[in-house]
């Protein structure tokens, strides 16, 4: 299918469309930063005015939202049983439709499906949220400072992964279909055109600008480039750089649930008179207690194998295991750590204690 446009002012009525089947989820600016929220049809679309002030309500363009999208799919706490009864919670609720996903936010999720949904053993609760939501992405019309997603391979705007995904030019989107569902879509619908060369054009402009903005963070960082990143963390397992990096550690878990790609968890039953009910909670691997063992043995005792870990496990174990770095390079943990623990800083070092 060409790739189509849909003029801006009619995306609330797209999504006012969609509401009617599923449960809508768009970002919100509030001050410089974008949060998830239930789109209702009293939301308006917020847009920049003609002095750069933001209007406020619903975008669904910028930079990819605080909260990591993980939390659709694998919910911070979320019942999986009740009295033993192998029946699934919640069958038959209306779907998530998410949009406004960021292609770092996208490629997080390949990491979650390789662990909860490609291996022998199937999560049924991760498998169903991901068969059943509609995943309408959009490309970054703007980078943080601390975006750095070319390091990684990926780029600004979504290359697949998606049932649709918009790219804003202003006074409206140009649309791409990724799947069956978001051609469906669009051909029920009257809101879209072919999109016009001029428009096909502006959003190559636009990816191109953003592009170059990471760029220039990766080179004022010095960040590291994921074709040196190949066995490192192995190569300075032993260096004191893991003691001094920890060294502000405050054991929060903050870097691991900001993560879009971190997915350890932990399950424990609450009881009440008659009902026992069975939790999963997200586990964060930086916590004293997250590998200890029943004796009470724990072969991370020390804050900064747990830090070298999480590093060990991003950039040795998953390219190994699975081919993919478990980053996305969103930049959500370096906002997040009040330890001030940077992890362009601590690729940097890995890679400078390698190649000089
Ligand atoms: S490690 Fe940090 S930069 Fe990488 S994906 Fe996780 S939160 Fe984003
Ligand atoms: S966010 Fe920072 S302080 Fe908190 S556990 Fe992670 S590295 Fe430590």
């Amino acid at each position: 299918m060409e790739h189509q446009f849909i003029p801006a002012k009619e995306l609330h009525k797209f999504l006012a469309d969609l509401e009617k089947e599923f449960h809508v989820y768009v970002p919100l600016r509030k001050g410089d930063a974008q949060y998830y929220r239930e789109f209702t049809r009293e939301i308006e679309r917020g847009e920049e005015s003609p002095t750069g002030v933001m209007i406020p309500g619903f975008y669904v363009a910028g930079v990819r939202s605080v909260e990591p999208i993980k939390s659709f799919f694998f919910h911070a706490r979320k019942q999986v049983s009740e009295n033993y009864d192998d029946r699934l919670l919640g069958e038959g609720e209306k779907a998530v439709c998410l949009v406004g996903a960021k292609a770092c936010d996208l490629k997080g999720l390949n990491i979650l499906d390789s662990v909860f949904s490609e291996g022998d053993y199937k999560d049924p609760y991760y498998t169903r949220e991901r068969n059943q939501t509609l995943i309408i992405s959009t490309d970054c019309t703007d980078a943080l400072d601390v975006c750095f997603c070319l390091s990684l391979h990926g780029k600004p705007y979504p290359e697949d992964g998606f049932d649709l995904n918009l790219s804003d030019i202003g006074d409206g989107y140009v649309v791409e279909a990724g799947s069956d569902r978001g051609r469906d879509i669009i051909e029920k619908s009257s809101l879209f055109s072919p999109a016009k060369k001029e428009q096909k054009m502006r959003r190559e402009d636009q990816r191109s600008a953003v592009s170059e903005k990471v760029r220039s963070n990766i080179i004022e960082h010095s960040i590291p480039d994921c074709d040196d990143l190949g066995g490192v963390i192995r190569k300075n397992f032993e260096s004191d750089l893991w003691e001094e990096e920890a060294e502000t550690c405050v054991e929060c878990g903050a870097c691991n649930t900001i993560c879009p790609t971190c997915h350890c968890f932990l399950l424990y039953d609450q009881s009440s008179e008659d009902r026992l009910g069975r939790f999963r909670i997200w586990d964060s691997c930086l916590i004293k207690d997250f590998a200890t063992v029943a004796g009470g043995a724990n072969p991370r005792a020390k804050l900064w194998m747990r830090l070298r870990n999480r590093f060990e496990k991003k950039f040795d174990f998953f390219p190994e295991t699975g081919g993919n770095f478990a980053c996305t390079g969103c930049g959500r943990c370096i906002l997040a750590c009040p330890g001030k623990i940077d992890i362009r800083k601590v690729l940097r070092r890995n890679v400078e204690n390698v190649f000089q």
